[in-house]
């Protein structure tokens, strides 16, 4: 890589940024997880509660113990994906399970992805894993879609249905789904080896999302390859956007692909190996995406380091990249030609020339 083409922090933090793939549990700050946890005295080791007690209210020590907490639950997830899911389960997502606790983290998200350059975000979430203190389905997406309404950008949310659920569960998202303005889309989450495939259940729910108008995405290919029965299946309901879809052929559908979500989850061995680049020089519709920033311990902006600095890509290749996200917003078309221009213009002031 030549001097000129080599892109500063500065300039990748600056850069606007399209997300169609973040999941709002795997986002939160480690200091809500380690504050509530601490009160609630939850499954959290106990060095970092003392740590968090020693600090009061003094918002410096605060820091560091939220830090060096967040540096155990990375190297604690990446062991494996038992660890990683045993971590949600038992430590964030019981600091999730109030109205108060949803909306500000849920602001605080928002907040965070502004820092990280975003210019337009789907934000995933399961409302049925928020429902342990007694919360009802739509008191769980109420406060979440309040804090999106009141964003400084456009977010939009996906409701999740989970591999190992069911029909009746799946009808009560779909009917979220379509019922609730901001939530755009409908998704298939969770484990892909136990439950491989587009699962019969969930594609009958996501037909009838998709024949409301609104959008289906699938999590597929992250951990099987897709196949042609996939393929089928996702075109039958009208799905063009898959979560991950790194192994396989995803075709010509869209694949939100997260590198240091597939490094910490043991699906790509190595930076260097991961097969983000190949996909994107074949021609595969590629936008870089996130996943998640608490267990992953990274940012988007941090990802795009990452690819910049493993396979040398320019402005040109990241700007590409971005138009495929772009093609896929679920807003009107005058909204989504607002984000071309805050896309072009971020790029031409860290100095592309389109
Ligand atoms: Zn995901």
């Amino acid at each position: 890589m030549s001097t000129a083409q080599t892109l500063t922090a500065e300039q990748i933090l600056r850069l606007p940024k399209i997300v169609h793939h973040e999941h709002y549990d795997c986002s939160i700050r480690p200091g809500h997880v380690l504050s509530v946890g601490t009160a609630r005295d939850f499954d959290i080791p106990g060095e970092f509660k003392a740590a968090w007690r020693n600090a009061g209210e003094n918002l410096q020590e605060q820091a560091v113990a939220a830090a060096n907490y967040q540096r155990w639950l990375h190297g604690h997830a990446r062991e494996s994906l038992t660890n990683y899911l045993s971590i949600l389960w038992a430590q964030v997502l019981p600091t999730l399970q109030t109205g108060d606790y949803i909306y500000n983290t849920a602001k605080e998200r928002i907040e965070d992805a502004v820092a990280d350059g975003m210019i337009f975000l789907k934000l995933r979430f399961a409302p049925q894993l928020h429902q342990r203190e007694g919360l009802k389905l739509q008191q769980v997406i109420d406060p979440i879609q309040q804090a999106v309404s009141e964003a400084p950008f456009p977010v939009r949310l996906v409701i999740c249905a989970l591999r190992h659920e069911n029909g009746r569960l799946g009808r009560r998202l779909a009917d979220a789904v379509i019922r609730n303005p901001l939530v755009s889309s409908f998704d298939l989450a969770g484990d892909e080896s136990k439950f491989p495939g587009v699962l019969k259940w969930w594609a009958k729910q996501a037909k009838r999302v998709s024949a409301a108008g609104k959008q289906v995405t699938c999590h597929i290919g992250e951990a099987q390859a897709i196949t042609e029965q996939d393929h089928a299946d996702l075109d039958a309901i009208g799905c063009n956007e898959l979560g991950h879809a790194i192994k396989g052929d995803p075709l010509g559908k869209l694949c939100t692909v997260c590198v240091t979500s597939n490094l910490v989850t043991h699906m790509a061995k190595s930076a260097e190996t991961h097969p983000i680049d190949e996909m994107y020089h074949n021609g595969k519709k590629v936008n870089v995406d996130l996943d998640g920033t608490l267990l992953t311990g990274t940012t988007l902006s941090n990802d795009y380091r990452l690819i910049h600095e493993t396979f040398g890509w320019t402005l040109a290749d990241f700007y590409r990249c971005a138009l495929n996200g772009l093609d896929h917003i679920p807003l009107p078309a005058c909204e989504v030609r607002k984000i071309k221009t805050r896309l072009d213009e971020g790029y031409r002031e860290a100095g592309l020339k389109i």
